[in-house]
């Protein structure tokens, strides 16, 4: 799903329209910079037109969504993030926390959750609102009580002052879990080991595919070239270690442990052997 679904853009202007009743957003008008070449709404501080280059600004008034942000909690607080105690980012909520009191949402974009409903024409809701509809658009479509948008913590500050009216709608609530960066582009220093353990097609793609990025969500400050083999053969050793059937508390354990967002079980063989058997099964559409 994308912010131009129609049903993200329904969700989305649900969400606007509550927020403007109970003041968290207000339609007012503001002065804002715009490219004197084309009328794009420009960021201060001289940086060239993201549409057309120029560096040439004018100032413009005229009325615009802007977010309050709540004075009586934090941008981020524990509750939004999915972690278990010991893995909550401190330094996140400090550094999210550091952004100006209002915030204007309404951006001149080509393409987005368009905002003339609202009587705000040409105007888009900036996306990094937008995101969090897009999200809990798919959790309602999944009739589910929480969603989790993973995430890198560099995004994650980049968006979070932005979502903090868009992260709860109709019971569903949104958290963000933080993962960090892969060496995708080096994937390929895996040959040697590809070729003596002889992986087949499937083993290779369940490691870049799947494997890494649930590793990524342990190690949150991002992964080294130089790891990838030994990430490699930790992968192996459980999926030459899986059972023929799937230990249901082994699985249950996992399931707790998913749900806190405790991270611990990734690089636990036993674990992980378990989880490949119930993922084959279902990958072939048989219950465990
Ligand atoms: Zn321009």
């Amino acid at each position: 799903m994308t912010d131009t679904d129609a049903e993200v853009a329904s969700l989305a202007l649900e969400m606007i329209e509550n927020n403007l009743r109970v003041g968290a957003l207000n339609i007012s008008r503001e002065t804002v910079p715009i490219c004197r070449a084309c009328g794009h709404m420009t960021g201060t501080g001289g940086h060239p037109c993201n549409a057309c280059g120029s560096t040439d600004t004018q100032e413009r008034t005229g009325l615009h969504l802007v977010a309050e942000l709540a004075k009586d909690r934090p941008v981020l607080d524990r509750s939004d993030i999915h972690a278990s105690h010991r893995q909550q980012p401190k330094h996140l909520q400090h550094t999210a926390a550091h952004v100006a009191q209002r915030l204007i949402l309404s951006r001149t974009r080509d393409h987005g959750i368009d905002l003339s409903p609202l009587g705000l024409n040409g105007f888009v809701l900036d996306p990094r609102a937008g995101i969090h509809a897009t999200v809990l658009a798919a959790a309602r479509r999944h009739q589910a009580d929480v969603a989790v948008m993973t995430i890198t913590e560099n995004a994650a500050n980049h968006i979070a002052a932005h979502g903090q009216h868009f992260r709860e709608h109709g019971g569903t609530r949104l958290q963000y879990a933080l993962h960090g960066h892969l060496p995708y582009d080096h994937t390929a220093s895996l040959q040697p080991l590809h070729d003596a353990y002889r992986a087949t097609q499937e083993i290779k793609d369940g490691f870049a595919q799947w494997f890494l990025p649930i590793f990524s969500l342990r190690a949150k400050t991002g992964t080294q070239p130089n790891q990838l083999p030994a990430i490699f053969k930790q992968y192996m050793r459980a999926y030459l270690a899986k059972p023929a059937a799937a230990d249901e508390a082994v699985l249950e354990a996992v399931q707790y442990s998913v749900s806190a967002g405790d991270t611990e079980w990734i690089t636990n063989g036993q674990a992980l052997a378990n989880v490949m058997v119930a993922r084959r099964t279902a990958l072939v559409g048989r219950r465990v």
